[in-house]
């Protein structure tokens, strides 16, 4: 297998020796709802430590373990009542749970930079629950250098990686944005990260979760790796634009400001949903655009989904 192309869950599983490769350390390109990872085998430091030179991540910030199914979760950590309804009622899905791990888990600790908790997630992506079935639990944060804009789609992280290991071909993310983080080790619980199940979402579905946002837009206490500065493209950005400046080109949301002579639309509707589907694919389009030397992007509004869409944002433009 060359890693040039991209490969499918079968070919993956017949043509290659994907667990020896996994097992000595090696990582593999995995398409999930949100965006796509960076999977290791969470309980082999060699793959840890690949990941973290690869993304040239520091060591501080965690990463997210992905598991197959609820049962694999219990074995590493624990939950309580709020919690395990959580992940009853959201997974699989776009949610991380940020949960007390156990003493007996195989979870190498360089996954979780030594810290006593661990971030789970189960996947609601066919090839993801596909690949971990057979392997069990993955450690996978997201299929890009560190600080750069997350990869939405199998081409995003070719054009990071291309030809360093194998990349699964699962299509564009459904979703678009990383997962809504809720740490769940103590009451009341905390949404540490916004995400696209959003704190109204999850109230409707279980009314009276103690829960509150606490990211850093909301000026408050935030987890190890949530940098400012994050998710940023190579060209210059700003973000809530009402006036074009010279060789800006356009991030739409609705109609396009007057002045737009390039631009990318999210939403022509202004539907939050497909802005949050739409944002990565089209930072990364605007930032290799010829036409343009700095990118724009017009205001989305700060509710619902939209909150998830600025955090990224805010940490896009942050100098
Ligand atoms: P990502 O960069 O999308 O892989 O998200 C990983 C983020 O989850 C990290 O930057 C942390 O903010 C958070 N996280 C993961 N594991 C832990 C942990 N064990 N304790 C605290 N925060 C964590
Ligand atoms: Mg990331």
């Amino acid at each position: 297998m060359d890693f040039v192309t991209l490969v499918s869950l079968e070919e993956l599983t017949t043509d290659f020796n994907y667990l020896n490769w996994l097992k000595q350390g090696g990582i593999i390109g995995l398409p999930t709802e949100t965006v796509y990872g960076l999977a290791a085998m969470a309980s082999q430091p060699a793959g840890i430590e690949k990941i973290y030179a690869i993304k040239k991540r520091p060591h501080y910030n965690p990463l997210i373990i992905h598991y197959p199914c609820l049962e694999e979760v219990h074995k590493d950590a624990v939950f309580s009542s709020w919690a395990l309804q959580l992940a009853k009622t959201f997974w699989p899905g776009p949610l991380t749970l940020l949960l007390p791990k156990k003493e007996n888990s195989s979870i190498c600790p360089q996954a979780h930079s030594f810290l006593p908790s661990i971030a789970a997630r189960i996947p609601d992506h066919p090839i993801a629950r596909g690949l971990l079935e057979k392997t069990g639990p993955l450690a996978a944060p997201s299929a890009n250098l560190s600080g750069c804009l997350s990869p939405t789609s199998p081409e995003h992280v070719l054009h990071f990686f291309r030809g360093q290991f194998p990349v699964l071909d699962g299509g564009p993310c459904k979703v678009g944005l990383e997962s809504t983080i809720i740490d769940a080790c103590q009451a009341p619980l905390r949404i540490l990260r916004p995400g696209t199940l959003t704190l109204e979402k999850i109230l409707e579905q279980l009314p009276g979760i103690p829960l509150e946002a606490a990211f850093s837009s909301q000026g408050q206490v935030v987890t190890p790796g949530s940098m400012l500065s994050h998710y940023a493209p190579q060209k210059p950005i700003r973000c809530d634009v009402q006036t074009l400046e010279e060789g800006e080109g356009l991030i739409a949301f609705g109609p396009p400001l007057a002045q737009a002579e390039v631009f990318i639309q999210l939403s022509w509707a202004r539907d939050l949903d497909q802005a949050a589907h739409n944002f990565f694919a089209a930072l990364h389009a605007m930032d290799k655009m010829k036409t343009c030397k700095k990118i724009a992007v017009m205001p989305i509004p700060d509710q619902g989904i939209g909150i998830a869409i600025n955090d990224r944002l805010k940490r896009a433009c942050y100098k």
